[in-house]
């Protein structure tokens, strides 16, 4: 008989869908950094930024690409390639090193204040309310959410930002600190999500239970690993396993 005492989620694409909220994060507060920048220095009458919003993106990118190359083991750390990135950016444009850093620090601030306006799928409160009385519940992301200010934070008494550990899913360790924290063995653990490499591959390893949230038909599963298209069906394949909902 399975038995199953605690539940692991990926975030972004599980949760919600992720895609229109960061490119509105990316452009927005990248838009709030131009704009507010332009009044500030023309306070000073200092002169104007040679940036405009998209060949100022389009560098921006680039040093975060360039960053984690050069700084592997912070790859997945997207808060600190973004603030350096933005501080690089913002001192090759001429601004002293003070300014760049607040500047940059106050466009995170902006970053994270429209990273966290997601729309979970309507099922998901009620779903994970639920679970939460008769699971442990953990979040598991590669994301950089703000963890206790997203829509569905009070859910989860775990939460673990992998790529601020160092060690952005695929790697193990942010499933071991997750399961260490909610004090269970991987094969009494289920994670859900909807990547199959980072997600599924490194679960399945652990011998965790899996649940794969994907669309793609035809695939072949291996054993333990479930697959759904949508987080609303997730209570079908508990009753699958006979565990209680
Ligand atoms: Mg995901």
């Amino acid at each position: 008989m399975t038995s199953l005492k605690a539940i692991t989620f990926d975030l972004d694409d599980t949760l919600w869908d992720n895609s229109g909220v960061m490119a509105r994060t990316e452009a927005g507060h990248y838009g709030w950094l131009l704009d507010g920048l332009a009044g500030w220095l023309a306070e000073r009458d200092w002169p104007t930024l040679a940036l405009g919003h998209d060949d100022g993106l389009q560098d921006y990118l680039e040093r975060r690409l360039q960053l984690a190359r050069e700084v592997p083991e912070r790859r997945g750390d997207f808060t600190w390639l973004r603030l350096r990135a933005l501080e690089a950016q913002l001192e090759a444009q001429g601004l002293p090193r003070s300014a760049a850093r607040l500047w940059a620090a106050a466009a995170m601030n902006e970053f994270h204040r429209l990273r966290v306006q997601v729309t979970p799928h309507p099922e998901a409160a009620d779903l994970l309310a639920a679970l939460g009385r008769r699971y442990r519940l953990g979040a598991i992301t590669n994301g950089n959410i703000h963890l206790k200010r997203h829509p569905l934070s009070g859910y989860f008494p775990v939460a673990i930002a992998a790529g601020e550990l160092l060690t952005p899913k695929p790697d193990p360790k942010a499933f071991l600190t997750a399961l260490e924290r909610l004090d269970v063995a991987p094969q009494d653990a289920m994670h859900v999500g909807d990547s199959w490499e980072e997600d599924i591959v490194p679960a399945k390893q652990l011998g965790m239970h899996a649940v794969w949230i994907s669309e793609t038909r035809g695939t072949a599963l291996p054993e333990g690993v479930h697959q759904i298209a949508h987080i609303k069906e997730l209570p079908g394949v508990l009753a699958r396993l006979n565990v209680p909902y």
